[in-house]
């Protein structure tokens, strides 16, 4: 006998998340030596992570602290990121795993049954994952065709069953950042929260974190998986009003970041070094890429380019990069992003170069 009529309405509309590939999927399926795959895919620093990170977690291990539960709030690293953001910790949150824990937190905070939140697409899909998993419905809403928000159209799909609207900036796969106009317009409009998703803010011209002192219903989302080189720790964080906080951390798992992951993320906000090598590889990287991929290339501020190989499939176009042993992401999957887009994410000056030399293969003529 089935069991799946357990399984709660809604679960089964949500669509599978699609992962990158690793490097070792590829190596088994191509036949190829592992060492010689570029993973471009998914968005990690391709520097590998902080060295302080790295030497703190050695530490960690050796004071044999892993019987112990960590502080249940990651007090500690809310207060080194009140002191890297320069807010107060009753202004923050730490959240794991990742940002994706602090997304599903606010979900499982705000929505009833049949509750809706907006998502401007093409984007990231864990929002609608989270949104559905938690009964919510989400309401798409195109971006035009430079993928730029259009505020009235999101505040017009607005009913009184809205609860969160979700921006993202820079957003991905398109690398663009949300006009400080058009937020403030959202924010101040709706009736709801608003998450502006900043995993990629280091890498950007600005960030829109100031806009929390304004309104008290906008939240910043972050995370140690992308600048900072963290994403196997699972680090994620807010900063959000303090009203908002105190209700949140009613809900959030308490210990939700393990100790190595509290130490890791302490250490990483104090390699300042790490961070600006980091920002300026995949800032210099992105310049390289747009200007050297012979395709339609959009302006990124985050660590990724977004590849339109239109007329070509971009699954066609993915599958020979394969084959050369270069890992990007098929944006097929992106729900209204069409079958043409590859994200790519910024490497090394030597992955870039193979990686404009794999494109210009792909140029046709
Ligand atoms: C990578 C990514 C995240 C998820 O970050 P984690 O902290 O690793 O969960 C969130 N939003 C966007 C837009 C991302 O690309």
């Amino acid at each position: 006998m089935s069991r799946r009529n357990l399984i709660k309405d809604g679960i089964k509309n949500i669509p599978e998340y699609v992962p990158g590939k690793t490097i070792d999927e590829i190596a088994l399926s191509y036949g190829l030596d592992p060492d010689t795959i570029i993973k471009l895919g998914s968005n990690e620093n391709p520097l590998g992570p902080s060295p302080e990170a790295v030497d703190a977690l050695d530490r960690y291990k050796h004071l044999y602290q892993l019987s112990v539960y960590p502080s249940a709030d990651s007090g500690e690293l809310v207060e080194a990121l009140s002191g890297y953001t320069g807010y107060p910790e009753s202004n923050i949150v730490a959240s794991g795993p990742g940002m994706d824990g602090l997304i599903d937190n606010l979900m499982r905070l705000v929505i009833s049954q049949g509750d809706e939140v907006i998502i401007p697409t093409p984007t990231f899909s864990y929002y609608e994952i989270a949104a559905r998993a938690n009964g919510a419905v989400p309401v798409f809403v195109k971006r035009d065709n430079e993928f730029q928000i259009d505020s009235e159209s999101v505040l017009k799909a607005e009913t009184p069953r809205t609860k969160m609207i979700f921006i993202c900036s820079p957003n991905n796969p398109s690398g663009d950042l949300i006009d400080e106009k058009k937020l403030r317009r959202i924010a101040e409009s709706t009736k709801g929260l608003v998450f502006v998703d900043e995993a990629y803010v280091e890498f950007a011209d600005r960030n829109m974190a100031n806009l929390v002192d304004d309104y008290d219903n906008l939240i910043i989302g972050r995370t140690f998986s992308k600048a900072f080189g963290l994403a196997g720790m699972r680090i994620g964080y807010g900063i959000m009003p303090k009203w908002l906080k105190s209700e949140y951390m009613r809900i959030s798992t308490p210990f939700n970041l393990s100790g190595p992951s509290i130490t890791a993320g302490i250490a990483a906000l104090s390699d300042t070094k790490h961070l600006k090598q980091s920002v300026e590889l995949a800032r210099k990287g992105r310049k390289y890429l747009k200007d050297n991929i012979p395709f339609n290339v959009y302006n990124s501020q985050a660590n990724f380019v977004l590849v339109d190989v239109a007329p070509q499939k971009a699954k066609d176009v993915c599958e020979r990069l394969l084959e050369e042993g270069i890992i990007v992401r098929d944006c097929t999957s992106f729900r209204d992003a069409g079958d043409s887009l590859i994200r790519v994410t910024v490497g090394t000056k030597d992955q870039n170069k193979r990686v404009v030399e794999a494109f210009k293969n792909q140029y046709p003529g």
